[in-house]
């Protein structure tokens, strides 16, 4: 470039040639008022961003010009209008990822910005070449905008009017205007407030928060609402606001700008918070009615750790041990609970890990004389960093107790009942030999039909004794090699006898040999056959099956009766237990049967499982350990040793 300097005179003949000037810029030029708004785009503008003039003209720069826009041009822009100096930026272009050179120069009324496009950064130098350069033409331009400031004078009288807080803000989120009732709650000037100086008044805790729900307003186009505490200037207390801002379009739903509102909510929130406090408080009030009430004891307690950090009364009054205890850390799980109920305390415990709560379950406590306490425990976690569980102890002796009482009663009835009614059956059998003896035949029919009675009274009174021997751990059983094969063919006989009208099928062997109570075993398979028959009264079929695996024997009673639902298959073991339903009314059963049958197979090592069809059947499956070597059974099913 020349260092001579030159100086051309424009005449008025070259006004034409002023008009298009800026056409023969190189790059972009706009020019835009004070809101942004495109007054003037040259050719080059036009072609780079492929928009006819007037589409740009009339419209915001920053809808129009998305290959040009950028947060660093945004600042640029604010900076030149604050600085009114000549301000360069450059930076990548958000679409062609071409770099942009751009020149902003502040003008009457807003600012002018020339952009240059190039593949790579420039040097500074480059981009606004500095020092001495030629002026061809010193071009000043003026826009009149005398009509619009009158207008916008006249919106901001009327804004200034309303008795409510309001202010205006641009498209690009600029807070340009604040009525007069704003500025005398807050204390500050317009120009303190515009920008994002409107924060300064907004409570530190809730800034962040408001600004970014009006940032996703304006970059959305959305409306905007949010709760905040704005400071008064005058005493410097906070106060609650709604503030609310709508965006306001043209008829091609471009913004033009926001208006918004703050509304004073300060008695709203004083009764909501009211509420909240009131309602924090009732239910602080029935936690500590429920702490300190006399009905259950509460503990609390890291999950992982074993100390009880916390106990209420009714905890220490229950087992005996003292506040002092507690505060001295002394009270462990270990300590407080039966040595036989730790692998169910680690169940819940992992339970209460895994799902936030365990099922309640019944235990008991080793209280601080060392008696022991029947409870009910449920537990729940109360946090989670770091985990602190809270359990629930209820006193269960009382029910126990009544338990134990029945449990005593049916055993002492039952012992009190066997040996008279033994004593009756050995009386009607001699009775009934003598007379056959002297062949007097005529009694003999009632006689069998008395022993038959007898025998059925004599096996319930028998199995009520086994249910109170079982539930005191006093069920005695012979160890002796049992050969299933004979033990089932030798049972279906006798039953098969009993019941003539019946057709009993067995099928298959186990060709082995167990250990256990033959007896025992026995009452197991003549209890699941007379089940069998029970409850098939319209057929006429059970089948047994034997099978052998390596390791166990299987035994399959089958039949084709009134099935069991779904939802009672698991009860059915349970002491006392009877599928309640019209059909069985008239079925005769104490519910034990079956409790027996599944303590006596547990007790030899084996399971029971039970699949049914509700008015099709049901299939009880045993299977029992193989003890091999124990005896031998050869290929016909006969022991040889
Ligand atoms: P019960 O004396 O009532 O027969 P059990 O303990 O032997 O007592 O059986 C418990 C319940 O299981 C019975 O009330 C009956 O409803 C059901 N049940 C047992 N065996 C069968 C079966 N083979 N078919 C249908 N229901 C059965």
């Amino acid at each position: 470039m020349s260092k001579t300097k030159q100086t051309k005179r424009v005449t008025p003949a070259s006004r034409d040639t002023l008009r298009t000037m800026p056409d023969t810029l190189p790059g972009a030029f706009f020019v835009l008022d004070h809101a942004d708004t495109i007054v003037y785009a040259n050719a080059s503008a036009q072609a780079m961003l492929g928009t006819p003039p007037k589409a740009l003209c009339e419209n915001n720069f920053w809808h129009c010009a998305p290959h040009l826009v950028s947060p660093m041009l945004h600042q640029a822009v604010r900076q030149t209008k604050q600085t009114r100096a000549l301000t360069e930026v450059q930076y990548v272009s958000p679409i062609t990822q071409n770099w942009l050179h751009v020149h902003l120069a502040p003008m009457v009324g807003g600012l002018t910005l020339q952009f240059h496009e190039a593949s790579a950064p420039a040097r500074p130098q480059e981009v606004f070449p500095q020092g001495e350069h030629l002026c061809a033409y010193l071009a000043m331009t003026g826009i009149d905008i005398t009509a619009r400031k009158r207008a916008e004078a006249a919106i901001h009288t009327l804004i200034d009017a309303i008795p409510q807080l309001v202010w205006t803000g641009r498209p690009d989120g600029y807070i340009n205007y604040c009525n007069q009732r704003w500025r005398d709650y807050t204390g500050m000037s317009a120009e303190q407030a515009q920008g994002n100086g409107w924060m300064q008044c907004i409570h530190p805790e809730d800034r962040q928060r408001v600004l970014a729900v009006w940032q996703r307003a304006v970059q959305t186009g959305q409306l905007c609402e949010a709760e905040q505490r704005l400071r008064q200037g005058t005493t410097g207390a906070y106060r609650w606001f709604l503030m609310q801002a709508t965006p306001y379009k043209d008829g091609q739903g471009t913004i033009l700008t926001y208006i918004g509102t703050c509304t004073d909510i300060q008695e709203q929130k004083r009764v909501e918070q009211k509420r909240i406090a009131d309602a924090l408080h009732q239910s602080q009030e029935l936690i500590h009615a429920l702490i300190d009430s006399n009905i259950i004891g509460i503990t609390s307690s890291a999950v992982e750790g074993e100390v009880l950090v916390e106990a209420n009364e009714a905890f220490l009054r229950m087992t005996g041990y003292s506040r002092e205890e507690v505060r001295s850390r002394t009270l462990t799980r270990a300590r407080i609970t039966a040595p036989e109920d730790a692998p169910l305390l680690a169940r819940a415990i992992q339970e209460v890990i895994t799902h936030g709560q365990h099922t309640p379950f019944e235990a008991e406590l080793v209280c601080k004389d060392g008696s022991r306490l029947s409870v009910l425990l449920g537990g729940v976690l109360l946090q989670e960093q770091p985990r602190q569980m809270v359990a629930f102890v209820l006193d269960n002796s009382a029910r126990k107790e009544l338990e134990q009482r029945k449990d005593d009663f049916i055993s002492m009835a039952s012992h009190e009942l066997k040996t008279p009614l033994t004593a009756l059956k050995m009386q009607a059998s001699l009775l009934h030999r003598q007379l056959a003896r002297q062949g007097i035949l005529q009694a003999a029919p009632a006689l069998s039909s008395m022993e038959a009675q007898l025998n059925k009274v004599i096996r319930l009174v028998g199995e009520l004794l086994d249910v109170s021997k079982i539930q005191a751990g006093r069920l005695e059983y012979a160890q002796e090699p049992v050969d299933p094969d004979a033990l089932l063919r030798e049972i279906a006989e006798t039953m098969q006898h009993t019941s003539p009208s019946r057709t009993l099928v067995v099928r298959g062997a186990a060709q082995t040999c167990l250990i256990g109570d033959r007896d025992r075993l026995g009452q197991v398979f003549t209890n699941l056959i007379s089940n069998a028959f029970k409850y098939s009264p319209d057929t006429e079929t059970v089948e047994i099956d034997l099978a052998t695996s390596e390791d166990v024997v299987m035994v399959r009673v089958r039949d084709y009766g009134l099935g069991i639902p779904q939802e009672q298959r698991d009860k059915i073991f349970d002491r006392f237990y009877r599928v309640a339903d019209p059909k069985r009314k008239a079925i005769p059963g104490l519910g034990i049967g079956l409790y027996i049958v599944a303590e006596i197979v547990k007790h030899h090592g084996g399971t029971i499982t039970v699949d049914s069809a509700v008015g099709k059947g049901s299939t009880f499956t045993v299977t029992l350990p193989r003890t091999r070597d124990a005896c031998a059974v050869d290929a016909r099913g006969e022991r040889v040793n």
